[in-house]
């Protein structure tokens, strides 16, 4: 690892993944990032003194090891839940059950946190996202609904008030690279006290959505806000012209699955899918049932000893609802984030063979042991196509 270097070596090799934690910590302001665009962050070499702040913090190219290596699927899990908020309006408007901005409205008005660190659509550019530090409910609720296209929510770590405290929310990336900040900055640790981690299994590039923009031909212009998820589970993806009135309207599912897949190249490689280092990790409870009037639910993880009690907070004070469930359950609700995390160990060793560009990780045992794990599934998986197949022959010949 080349510490003398800056972040040019993830742009350029094309594993940046729009955390904006390489901007938080330059001592310079030497960084520049463009929250409207796909490009990746530009580093002004004038004014680069070579520290190497930068790269320690960029997980795109440093990712954590751990999420790779270990044999659990789903990192330290103290308690699984299913759950939603007990606010019906927050419920209904957010990307699963509403515990993102329930946990954060309760942070906020018990005066446990002065902000939180959040992603919305951007009020001045509908198309586009922006972070904010949201002190009051009205702020998180103007956050609420997953925005799938790229957000550098690390950021805004930069204009925190150390003397003041504050709850994240972010991609399992977005956490990894939280992380690395406190490390290289630790005395933001006592500032940044609530990870809250939101399951993922892609982002989506800025393009993807000007696509669904421009297939149903309506003027950039004349939109004044754009919704990906909400209105019950799992929701709509909706258009909203200059006087507030809804354009557009489709199922989310059919966007993502007609606009969304496309994988950028460095969330192919990404193994932490339920983010493994938050206090606090939530999905959507896909497979379960769903009751889709009320609004969603959510899969809940608490993963440290203070996410597990703010969660009993919430409960206590009547704010969630909240059922305990087992990890085979979750690994159930969560069968392609899973597939997607086994395969990542492969992914990287058969691009490193190819000399392809990988995002560094120590390659050991434990990596070619997931490997191996992910061949022996896809050899089982083409086994089966086999035998499907040769027993609808044998059908067709009787
Ligand atoms: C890009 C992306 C991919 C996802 N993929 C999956 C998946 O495959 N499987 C799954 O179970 N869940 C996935 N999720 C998580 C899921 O969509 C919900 O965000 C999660 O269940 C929390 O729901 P909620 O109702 O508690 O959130 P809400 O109460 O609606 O709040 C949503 C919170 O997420 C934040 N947020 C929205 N977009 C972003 C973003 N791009 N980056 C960082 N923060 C953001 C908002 O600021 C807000 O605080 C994904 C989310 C995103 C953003
Ligand atoms: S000055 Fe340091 S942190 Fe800033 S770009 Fe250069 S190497 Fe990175
Ligand atoms: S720190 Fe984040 S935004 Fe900066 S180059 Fe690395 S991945 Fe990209
Ligand atoms: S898949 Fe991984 S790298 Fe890509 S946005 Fe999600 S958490 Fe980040």
């Amino acid at each position: 690892m080349v510490l003398s270097d800056n972040i040019n070596i993830a742009t350029k090799k094309g594993l940046c993944l729009r955390c904006g934690a390489c901007y938080a910590v330059c001592p310079v302001d030497a960084i520049s990032i463009d929250l409207t665009t796909d490009n990746y962050p530009i580093v002004d070499n004038l004014l680069c003194t070579k520290c190497g702040k930068c790269l320690k913090v960029c997980s795109g190219m440093f990712p954590d090891q751990q999420p790779y290596a270990q044999k659990s699927l789903l990192g330290t899990v103290l308690n699984a839940y299913i759950g939603f908020s007990n606010d019906a309006k927050i419920r209904r408007s957010s990307a699963s059950g509403g515990l993102a901005t329930s946990i954060s409205c309760y942070l906020l008005s018990a005066g446990i946190i002065d902000g939180v660190i959040l992603v919305r659509g951007n009020i001045s550019n509908a198309l586009r996202n922006e972070v904010i530090i949201a002190s009051t409910s009205e702020e998180v609720k103007s956050c609420q609904g997953s925005r799938y296209s790229p957000a550098y929510v690390c950021h805004r770590i930069r204009n925190i008030d150390m003397t003041k405290r504050y709850a994240f929310i972010g991609k399992p990336c977005d956490i990894q690279s939280l992380h690395k900040i406190l490390t290289v900055c630790p005395e933001l640790s006592k500032a940044v006290i609530y990870k809250i981690g939101i399951f993922c299994h892609h982002t989506p590039n800025y393009k993807s959505t000007d696509q669904v923009i421009d297939k149903f031909g309506y003027n950039k212009e004349f939109i004044s806000r754009i919704q990906y998820r909400g209105d019950g589970w799992p929701g709509y993806f909706k258009i909203f012209d200059n006087n507030g009135d809804v354009v557009f309207q489709e199922k989310y599912p059919v966007i993502w699955s007609k606009y969304l897949l496309k994988i950028p190249k460095r969330c192919n490689f990404c193994s932490d899918c339920t983010a493994e280092s938050a206090d606090i990790s939530l999905g959507d409870p896909w497979n379960m049932p769903q009751e889709n009037e009320g609004g969603g639910k959510n899969i809940i993880l608490a993963r440290s000893r203070k996410g597990e009690d703010l969660i009993r907070l919430l409960i206590d004070n009547n704010l969630i609802t909240c059922v305990k469930i087992s990890l085979i359950q979750v690994l159930q609700s969560s069968k392609s984030l899973l597939k997607k995390k086994n395969s990542a160990a492969y992914k990287i060793i058969l691009a490193k063979i190819r000399m392809n560009d990988t995002p560094y990780l120590k390659i050991n045992l434990h990596l070619f042991f997931n490997m191996a794990k992910h061949i022996s599934y896809r050899v089982k998986r083409i086994k089966n196509i086999f035998v499907s197949n040769s027993s609808k022959k044998d059908k067709e010949l009787v």
